[in-house]
């Protein structure tokens, strides 16, 4: 590691620290991210490997964060530590949504860039297999210059250690959860994370969170606040998930009154992503078709 040098810390995602660093050889400006092994293992076990080989190749995709490089190290109790090098990234969503929070709404134009790029990441992913399961606006990082929008935090779920909790003041945040998981389902699928685009789509209209849970149980009544409790008439198999309960009734409510300055065609994207139904919930893919898009200009993303 005596090849970069830290330079300030920058972040913390759920598996560990992110640093700001110089390349020494060359000058260039990453990002390092340390992350942790399983405490029980010696160097890196063929899964981690694995799962390093398919960051690389997922991160082929522009709207992914190009992971540049992988280098082995030890910490001060000797253990191992795998560093990962990432191409630096100046901003991430969540910045960029609370900066607009004094000045007024996010242009609809660019609303709809980013929706179109979280996408297309997505659909990339998704393509490949990989579920990012943890996305959220903290999570995709941005340049503010160019307004392209990355995928981070992907994939590596089995090479860590369980989420560090501990030194984040932040808590690890339920307000993208999709309501399946939050209901301690385990067969899901590319669902959760359309869930989470959908959560997006309206904070990055409203500069509000969506479904603001601080628990679970919040966090679902959030959600059936605004789309009507569930019930195996909207959502066949709901009542069989493990955390199911009796719940207070809701009926739906307009999308719209929680979202009131998206159009037509974006309250009906949204819809489709907000599907309680996991299988109903539109692709990545799909919904890079979506009429909401068609006055985007795609040629440069
Ligand atoms: P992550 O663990 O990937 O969610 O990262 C946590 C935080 O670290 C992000 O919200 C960013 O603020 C920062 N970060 C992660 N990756 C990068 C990167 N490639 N460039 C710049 N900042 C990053």
């Amino acid at each position: 590691m005596d090849a970069f040098e830290k330079l300030e810390k920058v972040g913390e995602g759920t598996y560990g620290k992110v640093y700001r660093a110089r390349e020494k050889a060359t000058g260039k400006i990453v990002a390092l991210k340390k992350t942790r092994l399983h405490e029980d293992e010696e160097g890196v076990p063929p899964t981690t490997l694995r799962e390093v080989s398919l960051l690389r190749m997922l991160s082929r995709d522009p709207h992914v964060v190009r992971l540049m490089d992988v280098k082995q190290g030890q910490n001060k109790e000797g253990k191992t530590v795998l560093y990962l090098v990432f191409e630096y990234m100046d901003t991430d969503l969540k910045k960029f949504i609370r900066s607009y929070r004094q000045t007024g709404d996010i242009p609809p134009n660019i609303v709809k860039s980013l929706m179109y790029q979280l996408c297309k990441g997505v659909a990339f992913c998704h393509g490949h297999g990989v579920l990012h399961r943890d996305l959220k606006p903290h999570n995709l990082l941005m340049d503010r210059k160019t307004m392209m929008l990355k995928i981070a935090d992907l994939g590596l779920a089995r090479a860590y250690t369980v989420p560090i909790k501990k030194y984040t003041h932040e808590i690890l945040t339920l307000w993208y959860r999709a309501p399946e998981v939050l209901m301690g389902g385990t067969h899901y699928s590319t669902g959760v994370d359309m869930w989470s685009v959908g959560c997006i789509f309206a904070e990055l209209v409203t500069k509000q969170a969506l479904f603001p849970g601080d628990s679970e149980l919040q966090q679902l009544l959030h959600i059936f606040r605004l789309l009507g409790t569930p019930n195996e008439k909207v959502w066949p198999g709901v009542s069989k998930l493990p955390n199911w309960h009796e719940y207070p009734q809701w009926s739906p409510q307009p999308l719209s009154s929680a979202v009131p300055n998206l159009d037509e065609k974006g309250l009906n994207l949204l819809a489709e992503m907000l599907q309680y139904e996991p299988t109903k919930r539109i692709s990545a893919k799909k919904a890079m078709e979506h009429p909401y898009f068609d006055d985007l200009d795609k040629s440069l993303l």
